[in-house]
């Protein structure tokens, strides 16, 4: 991906009026503007175990920060309830403990936050952004996909639900263009209605959808900087659109190369990827450092883990992060 031309690392039609972060040399020298001001996060979903993919997003989100002298925060993304699995957040946080990693205040659970979302959406339905949709899946099914594989709205009930028929899910209209400086993947441009059109804000199950949720949290924990896996790029526009309609100042965005099998498919439950824990940490710690085009000397993988740590710290770049979307996790998979 090319690198970013524009001035600040997001610009978007619909945040304009907000401020934006400028961005930041990641020096974590006492003249970086980004000292005392950084906050990213680790927001891993409690769908199975921590694998390689989830570790890159948890390293790379946690050196961008603390070479920033920024604060790390810790989200257990469960408002997906049918997809929690009992007893996986806590061994992702049991496996991060043994990993060393150290997050700052409070772990928040979505699951524990529907009031937050219920708000947002209160919000956004006063102010005429949101509308219920009475149109099933079934009837969506020959729309054309989105990026991110969803189906594009037609806008049947933006005008209002059509006669007889009772809302089922609430949708946000969604107009404009969004560009955002990604500081990994470079210039982003995406025409939400001619993506995903109007989206779910609340799904037809009752639950808050990810692009909601994910977006007051940020907001409300004072999130800065968004450092995670590139599979996310493609919803990034939504939550930048979101986030000017809430009012809300907008991070600044680095999706970093999404792990994959040999197949080119996302580490997941689903493609039997082996849990982190299968592999010693020292060793899972440095293939997650090579992997974001880091090179930490042979001799650490005998030394203790904080040594690998105290390396990391000292050598992370953005700039060395490969700019590509996803490359495969070679003996992780
Ligand atoms: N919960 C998402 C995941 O595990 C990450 C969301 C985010 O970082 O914004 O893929």
């Amino acid at each position: 991906a090319a690198r970013c031309t524009s001035a600040r690392p997001v610009d978007t039609i619909l945040a304009m009026q907000q401020p934006l972060p400028s961005p930041c040399p990641g020096t974590g020298h006492p003249a970086d503007p980004c000292v005392g001001r950084y906050v990213g996060r680790f927001a891993p979903s409690p769908s199975g175990a921590l694998h390689f993919g989830s570790l890159v997003a948890a390293v790379g989100s946690i050196l961008d920060a603390r070479a920033h002298g920024g604060r790390w925060l810790l989200r257990i993304e469960d408002v997906d309830t049918p997809r929690t699995v009992p007893g996986a957040a806590e061994g992702i946080l049991a496996t991060l403990e043994r990993f060393g990693f150290e997050w700052d205040g409070a772990v928040v659970r979505q699951s524990e936050r529907g009031d937050a979302y219920a708000a947002a959406l209160a919000r956004l339905c006063a102010a005429g952004l949101a509308y219920p949709c009475a149109c099933t899946r079934r009837e969506l099914a020959d729309q054309p996909l989105a990026r991110d594989g969803s189906r594009r709205y037609p806008g049947t009930c933006r005008g209002g639900l059509p006669p007889g028929r009772a809302g089922r899910a609430w949708r946000v209209r969604a107009e404009g263009v969004v560009r955002f400086c990604d500081a990994v993947q470079g210039e982003q441009e995406i025409d939400l209605a001619a993506d995903a059109g109007d989206y779910v804000v609340k799904r037809a199950d009752g639950l808050f959808a990810y692009q909601l949720a994910v977006v007051v949290d940020d907001a409300e924990a004072g999130v800065t900087h968004v450092v995670r896996g590139a599979d996310l790029l493609d919803s990034t526009a939504r939550q930048i659109h979101l986030l000017g309609l809430l009012g809300q100042p907008v991070p600044a965005y680095a999706h970093l190369p999404l792990a994959t099998n040999a197949a080119g498919e996302k580490l997941s439950k689903q493609t039997l990827a082996r849990a982190i824990d299968a592999h010693p940490p020292q060793v899972a710690l440095m293939a997650a450092l090579r992997f974001l085009g880091h090179n930490p000397p042979d001799m650490l993988a005998t030394a203790p883990l904080a040594e690998t740590w105290a390396w990391a710290r000292a050598h992370w770049s953005l700039a060395a992060v490969p700019r590509r979307r996803q490359a495969v996790a070679d003996g992780f998979s």
